[in-house]
Order: structure tokens, then sequence, then C-alpha cells
């Protein structure tokens, strides 16, 4: 875990694939919490997570994913 765990508050909200800040915002309508890359030409996006931490786990693995597949 290390650096990039859960709950390690300098581990922030950057985009898995860009590394821009991204917001987590919530969604009124269906109480969710969702994320999306605010780069026009970047396609990471994330949303129907109950939590602000399950959107965070969910940017976590979003970042894994994408290490995996281009490492
Ligand atoms: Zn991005």
């Amino acid at each position: 875990m290390g650096r990039n765990a859960v709950g390690d508050v300098r581990w922030g909200w950057q985009c898995p694939r860009c590394e821009t800040d991204v917001p987590v915002t919530r969604d009124s309508g269906s109480e969710t919490f969702c994320w999306a890359c605010p780069q026009n030409t970047c396609p990471a996006v994330g949303f129907g997570f109950r939590s602000r931490r399950r959107a965070r786990i969910a940017l976590k693995e979003y970042r894994e994913r994408y290490q995996d597949i281009y490492r």
C-alpha cells in the first residue's frame, strides 16, 4: 500500500491518465458521487459511487488498471 494507500491524505484526486486535478461531485438526482477528468481530450470518468470514499477508491483502481495496461 504505502504512499498510495486509501486514506493517505497525500494521495490526491488526480486523473489517472493525465494527473490533472479531478473534482468529485455529488449528483443530487441519483444521490451518487462521480468524477470526471476536466480535460476535453481525456476520457477518464467514473460515476455511480455511493460515497466520496468509494469514488476515491475507484480513482485509485482506475489508476492501477491504467498503469497495468501501459506498463
Ligand atoms: Zn485526465
